[in-house]
């Protein structure tokens, strides 16, 4: 049976915590998160979830990407869950491209992220691992980090000009060819 969870909004006082890092793993409670995170996520057109977004201040997230209406030239990838994600940046190049968030509907911005990232984390057998990841991977990565540190997107926006209405988002992206 699938286990859905609300996804918390702007405002709630969950997204805007440090989230705790998990310590003893693999639990049944793990578990239980890891599924709710992954049955809500499938119940959208996102491309990453963070656990913060399910009410759960701890430091789980899954990326998932794959082409949506949402992100429709999103790489395919297989939902992979990061428990106790890190990164660091491998240059100090940021690019600007467009996010928004299960948590913040009918918005979307221009935010500036790293685009090559070294990570580590801890998957769900508990073993660590390591990867480098670049462009849109790298930034749904960096902004499901976001979520465990308390932030969203919108904190990183340079210029309140760079945030749109989902409705303008479209039609701006229409002319965009
Ligand atoms: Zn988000």
């Amino acid at each position: 049976m699938a286990n859905i969870s609300e996804i918390a909004q702007l405002g709630a006082k969950v997204l805007r915590l440090k989230a705790q890092a998990v310590t003893a793993m693999p639990s049944a409670e793990l578990q239980q998160i890891i599924e709710t995170m992954q049955d809500t996520l499938a119940t959208t057109l996102g491309v990453g979830i963070a656990a913060p977004q399910i009410s759960v201040s701890k430091r789980i997230i899954i990326i998932a990407s794959r082409p949506t209406e949402r992100y429709p030239s999103a790489p395919l990838m297989e939902p992979t869950v990061m428990i106790n994600p890190v990164f660091h940046a491998l240059s100090d190049i940021k690019e600007k491209d467009w996010e928004g968030c299960l948590s913040i509907p009918g918005i979307r911005a221009l935010v500036p992220r790293y685009k090559e990232i070294q990570i580590n984390y801890t998957n769900q057998q508990g073993i660590l691992m390591e990867a480098k990841l670049e462009g849109f991977v790298a930034r749904v990565f960096q902004h499901e980090v976001d979520h465990l540190e308390g932030k969203v997107y919108l904190d990183r926006v340079e210029d309140n000009r760079d945030i749109f209405a989902e409705s303008e988002y479209v039609k701006s992206q229409a002319l965009d060819l």
